[in-house]
């Protein structure tokens, strides 16, 4: 096992790495910009090192200062959480080379996963079921035009280097085709450097499931269900559930065994999520993660797993120890995204907090960086926390929810607390009859 380990994040999720190494034993060490200097996970860390100005690319995004820090403190490992370096394949690579242990899968994996053709086509020979669309990147609008006719209209025009929904435009019909065609191209020039597009079928009403993978290296690959994450407001989650209320047990073992069946094949090691949309009973594949996610602790609670712990103990080589028979779901488990954002405008609201009071009680988790006097910096992502529920079913983890987001309490920044009250108050949320588009109708119906 390994002596210690630099995590190469911030905020709530360096937290999360560092409670998972104390629990193992393992030292830390943090790295932070200046303008984390008093950040909670460098309080907390055994060791901590400056990496830079506040501007990511200086800083957590800054290879050399995070080796250089990782080699003057003899650390052993890294891990990435998610955002900033965990999807680099070079940076994994780079790790590795430098004798260190790349807390994730191999860089070839991040790199194939990375590439959305490549994804989809190797999924597809993995006998995972796709979107409809085209094979590959397409090479004219005129291909476009006539992989469109073939899967019918809406379409969805998406940058082969996508991610956070950007480069990615629907036409309903064949004259919009051209527009989307170039103003996807343009965006994906400007924000990936890459105008490569392909072409999906845009589905009108699916669910965003996905499916938590863990694989060690010894060919052992296991899932732990299904998230349902169709809550969103421009691509970006907001409030995350574990199981999903569209799916039943068979459903899940069903899409469970394709994917554990494809990442054995694959060779894939560490933890995984394969995204899919669902609709009409079918799963169709969009990308996979190769890191940890934001969300991971809905599938934590309902299965009783450290995921952190297990991809430590993954990257330290040793075997998972158990089999998919020996995983159980119980209960249901929510999660909201606390954004340090004006709930009506989304515009972020950096600032110092005030007061800061979690909820507690049964079933209660925060993940969290935040305390009271601390400066939310303008820098970095809006979200300043997550809170997580678990109950025994879907009704009591909506009225525990409820019942935490009434006592949490924090002051001196706006957040969307209370639009997740409104969420929860909803009628069709609480049927669970939401698709993808639900939130956007929701946000843009309130008064
Ligand atoms: P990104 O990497 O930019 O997040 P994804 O491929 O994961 O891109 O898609 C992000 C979101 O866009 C999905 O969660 C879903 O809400 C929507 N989306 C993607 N593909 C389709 C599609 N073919 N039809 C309808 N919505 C889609």
């Amino acid at each position: 096992m390994f002596a210690k380990i630099l995590i190469a994040n911030r905020g709530e999720i360096a937290l999360r790495v560092l409670r998972a190494c104390r629990e193992l034993g393992i030292r830390t060490v943090a790295v932070h910009s200046t303008a984390d200097a008093d950040a909670m996970h460098v309080r907390l860390a055994d060791e901590a090192v400056c990496i830079g100005p506040p501007a990511t690319r200086d800083s957590y995004l800054n290879v050399a200062a995070i080796l250089s820090a990782a080699t003057i403190t003899g650390a052993d490992a890294i891990h990435p959480g998610y955002g900033f370096l965990s999807e680099n394949a070079d940076f994994a690579e780079t790790v590795e080379a430098h004798g260190l242990a790349f807390i994730g899968p191999t860089g070839a994996h991040i790199r194939m996963m990375g590439d959305k053709i490549t994804a989809k086509t190797t999924m597809k020979a993995l006998g995972v079921p796709l979107v409809p669309g085209s094979d590959g990147a397409l090479a004219s609008l005129e291909d476009a035009r006539a992989v469109a006719e073939q899967v019918g209209y809406p379409v969805l025009i998406k940058a082969t280097a996508g991610g956070g929904g950007r480069g990615m435009k629907v036409a309903h019909t064949a004259d919009e085709l051209e527009e989307a065609w170039s103003v996807a191209r343009t965006e994906a020039r400007t924000a990936f450097g890459n105008d490569e597009v392909y072409l999906e079928k845009y589905m009108d009403r699916p669910r965003h499931i996905e499916l938590q993978i863990l694989a060690d290296s010894h060919g052992n690959v296991v899932h732990f269900g299904e998230r349902d994450c169709s809550l969103q407001r421009r691509h970006q989650k907001l409030l995350e559930e574990a199981g999903s209320p569209a799916l039943t047990a068979e459903q899940r073992d069903a899409i469970g065994a394709t994917a554990t069946a494809a990442l054995r094949k694959l060779g894939y090691r560490n933890a995984g999520t394969l995204e899919f949309l669902y609709q009409d009973g079918q799963f169709c594949f969009i990308e996979m993660n190769t890191r940890l996610q934001v969300e991971h602790p809905v599938t934590e609670m309902v299965c009783d797993v450290d995921l952190v712990r297990e991809q430590i103990r993954i990257a330290a080589g040793q075997a998972l120890g158990y089999d998919q028979s020996d995983i159980r779901f119980s209960g249901h488990a929510i999660e909201c995204r606390i954004n340090a954002e004006d709930p009506a405008t989304f515009l972020p609201t950096p600032g110092t907090i005030t007061m800061f009071h979690p909820p507690g009680g049964l079933g209660v988790r925060i993940d969290s960086a935040l305390y009271t006097g601390y400066r939310v910096p303008p820098y970095y992502d809006s979200m300043i926390g997550k809170l997580i529920v678990h109950a025994p079913t879907r009704a009591e983890a909506i009225a525990r929810m409820r019942r935490a987001l009434d006592e949490f309490v924090i002051e001196g920044v706006k957040t969307v607390i209370p639009l997740h009250r409104q969420i929860l108050d909803d009628p069709e949320f609480q049927k669970g009859e939401y698709t993808i588009h639900w939130l956007e109708r929701f946000v843009s119906s309130r008064t």
